[in-house]
């Protein structure tokens, strides 16, 4: 199948006065993809979008959002009746209805329709109450109706469930599935290490500006995402000792309690059997590498590369 770019960024840079927020970035985003885009606080996500966005004006480099370029006041104009935005610090008018509020974003969007959006993100029954008077969830799920009038082709969604409990962030994450499945691109940005994996078909983590890993989800666990680990309460002496013989990472904590390490499904069952060999009566907690490893690994590796945790 042939993906087009639905984004493509070049070189794209910015600078405020001192700070290179964001170095010479190069990535694209297919059509139809969840495209996260994960880093440290700081990391330049955030200036990232928005110059995607076209709120903030690049230093140097462009993009080009269905191939109309971020640089260009033409290009500028077309890409804002694309594009639909949450921005990260959200906000809406606090004495206007959710429903007038939504009409408000509709309006300089040109678009009519309101009533099948709020319907969409179970807000129409809510219609009538004043954006001030919602919870937290609420009010983001407005800035989500508010991003979604006029039929976006690119949506934005900047840190969408941060400080909202479980059940509205899955909510959230039903309202990314369902953009996802009528064709919509979405990029999208999270500290959320199991929202992106659940989400993104790709991730890039970006570190001080530069991207430090991009590519999809599963080949990122596969390649940076290290061991698979299993927990022990704790582990006889001699247990421990049969493991390594056998060239396990066996650690053993003060308290008892001991990680083995392993890389295959096989060699979770061989240190099962061994230890039942043993007539060791242990049955570990089994953690796999996921998209949090991949973070840690990446975000620890290049920092320490720049000296900057030592
Ligand atoms: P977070 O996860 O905390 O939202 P982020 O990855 O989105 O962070 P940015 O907000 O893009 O990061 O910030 C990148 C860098 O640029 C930071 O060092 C930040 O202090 C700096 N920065 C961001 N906006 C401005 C601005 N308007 N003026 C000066 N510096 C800025």
């Amino acid at each position: 199948m042939r993906v087009s770019p639905a984004i493509v960024v070049e070189d794209l840079t910015k600078r405020y006065g001192d700070v290179l927020a964001v170095d010479r970035i190069s990535f694209t985003v297919n059509e139809g993809e969840v495209f996260a885009l994960l880093g440290p606080n700081g990391a330049g996500k955030t200036t990232t979008v928005e110059m995607l966005e076209c709120l903030r004006t690049p230093t140097s480099g462009n993009a080009y959002l269905k191939g109309f370029s971020i640089r260009d006041p033409a290009g500028v104009r077309e890409i804002k009746k694309l594009i639909g935005v949450l921005p990260q610090e959200f906000n809406a008018e606090d004495d206007l209805t959710v429903y007038e509020n939504v009409e408000l974003a509709a309006a300089s969007k040109g678009a009519e329709n309101v009533r099948e959006v709020l319907e969409k993100l179970g807000l129409w029954e809510l219609r009538g109450r004043l954006f001030s008077k919602l919870s937290g969830g609420l009010k983001r799920r407005v800035g989500i109706a508010m991003a979604l009038v006029g039929d976006p082709e690119i949506v934005f969604l900047d840190e969408p469930t941060t400080g909202l409990d479980p059940e509205a962030r899955r909510e959230t994450w039903l309202y990314i599935k369902q953009l996802k499945r009528e064709g919509v691109t979405v990029v999208l940005t999270t500290h959320y290490m199991e929202e992106a994996e659940r989400l993104s078909d790709r991730v890039a983590i970006i570190v001080k500006g530069r991207i430090a890993a991009i590519g999809e989800v599963r080949r990122l666990i596969e390649e940076h995402g290290g061991k698979t680990r299993l927990f022990f309460e704790g582990l006889e002496e001699r247990a421990v000792r049969s493991l390594r013989e056998r060239g396990y990472e066996v650690e053993v904590a003060p308290d008892g309690r001991a990680v083995v390490k392993v890389r295959t499904q096989s060699e979770v069952a061989e240190v099962i059997s061994t230890l039942r060999e043993l007539s060791v009566e242990a049955y570990p907690e089994i953690r796999r590498a996921g998209l949090e490893d991949v973070f840690l690994r990446v975000i620890g590796s290049r920092l320490t590369e720049r000296g900057e945790l030592a």
